[in-house]
């Protein structure tokens, strides 16, 4: 195994010297905002800057346009550790997600490893994965790689995410989601509703039916049932022949959540018979939950402590109450991974807002983003320099 204390404090050295280029990605893609996969200006400026600093790019993977893959290659063969970035925005918010600091810290965290590559046996990939947020055809970026093979030969990935708080190893909630259209016979809704088939009626039972499924809900897999009416006729005095719902069901247990989605179904199926009309249901999983990986998880957690971080104790973050979903949770699901939130904002600061997106610029925030920039650098060259982390992920992997 090689000495890598050093190795570790070259990293963070190079992200202080790079601290004005990494400030510099964060200020250009908070002033130029890109939905998910329109991301090109975002693109071009982060794939320029790997290629500026030797590492080998392939541009647009996967038929993803603006996602790609940078790499840099240690003095032999060895296990191949990723770090992600982030850069799509929202539509009214900006980067109210702060995914403007996840590509900075991502390509900074890559460039710190770089500068000890030679040292190294093995691959550091930067990964440039689109739109997170679900828009446009690359949505889900990462689902898009994982069902094409890309981190079958992947032995760690890593990366962070702003918020108002730290921590490392907070789970992710699993996704899924239904579409449903009940169909059924207008009439008039005075003179002969006895000929109709009132499909709103359908599509509120079925809402009511989704809200007692809560009361049978199993307390420790975070079950969340989200949905709307959109659809529901055009005027009241004709019989609705047509009403249409959307779901988002949720958890944090990916068996549990499929035996959920079944059950919101089964409630559109009921509903359907019950009112006499029919119903086309469209269900599709959007998301993974998290698989969390401990000795993953107790490495990078511990790099932050060394760089004195406010981190809470990673055990505290795991058995946090998960509150949303990413597509990092289905990398989680083929390869060890580790994620970790930094705090750029107040506590209580919501997310997808213009308060988180404006934090993403102020000194507290870029201040976290270096510290989380070098506690992943950090946690690649450990990753390559020390063989007995990636095996111990690989052996917990295997076994949970
Ligand atoms: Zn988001
Ligand atoms: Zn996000």
């Amino acid at each position: 195994m090689i000495d890598y204390k050093n190795l570790k404090a070259v990293v963070m050295d190079t992200v202080d010297k790079k601290r004005d280029l990494l400030e510099e990605i964060a200020q250009y893609l908070y002033d130029n905002p890109e939905l998910g996969s329109e991301e090109f200006l975002a693109f071009e400026k982060l794939t320029e800057i790997l290629e500026e600093e030797g590492f080998d790019i392939e541009k647009g993977v996967y038929d993803m346009p603006t996602a790609f893959v940078a790499r840099i290659k240690g003095k032999s063969s060895g296990p191949k550790v990723a770090v992600l970035a982030e850069y799509d925005a929202l539509p009214g918010v900006g980067h109210g997600c702060g995914h403007n600091l996840i590509a900075a810290s991502a390509l900074g965290a890559g460039i710190g490893a770089k500068e000890v590559i030679h040292e190294l046996s093995g691959e550091v990939l930067v990964v440039g994965t689109p739109a997170e947020e679900g828009h446009g055809p690359s949505a889900g970026s990462k689902v898009i790689m994982v069902k094409g093979g890309f981190f079958d030969d992947v032995d760690a990935v890593i990366m962070l995410h702003p918020s108002s708080g730290w921590g490392v190893g907070n789970q992710s909630l699993g996704i899924s989601r239904i579409d449903m259209t009940f169909k059924g016979q207008t009439s008039h809704a005075a003179a002969s509703p006895h000929r109709g088939k009132n499909a709103l009626n359908a599509a509120t039972l079925c809402y009511m039916a989704t809200h007692m499924l809560r009361q049978e809900a199993k307390r420790d897999a975070n079950l969340v049932i989200h949905g709307i009416i959109s659809e529901g006729g055009l005027a009241n005095n004709i019989i609705p022949d047509k009403a249409v719902c959307e779901f988002g069901v949720r958890s944090s247990e990916e068996d549990y959540l499929e035996e959920m989605t079944e059950k919101v179904v089964r409630c559109a199926e009921g509903a359907a018979y019950a009112l006499g009309v029919e119903v086309e249901i469209d269900k599709r999983k959007l998301y993974s939950a998290k698989k969390l990986n401990i000795p993953l998880i107790k490495t990078l957690w511990k790099n932050y402590k060394e760089l004195g971080a406010p981190v809470d104790d990673w055990e505290e973050s795991i058995s946090r109450m998960p509150m949303a979903s990413t597509d990092f949770g289905d990398v989680s699901q083929v390869v060890p991974a580790a994620g970790s939130y930094i705090g750029i904002a107040p506590e209580g600061t919501p997310g997808h807002s213009v308060q988180l997106a404006d934090a993403t610029m102020t000194d507290e925030g870029l201040d976290a983003m270096i510290m989380g920039t070098k506690a992943l650098g950090m946690t690649l060259v450990e990753l390559l320099a020390d063989p007995n982390v990636i095996d111990d992920a690989r052996e917990y992997f295997n076994k949970n």
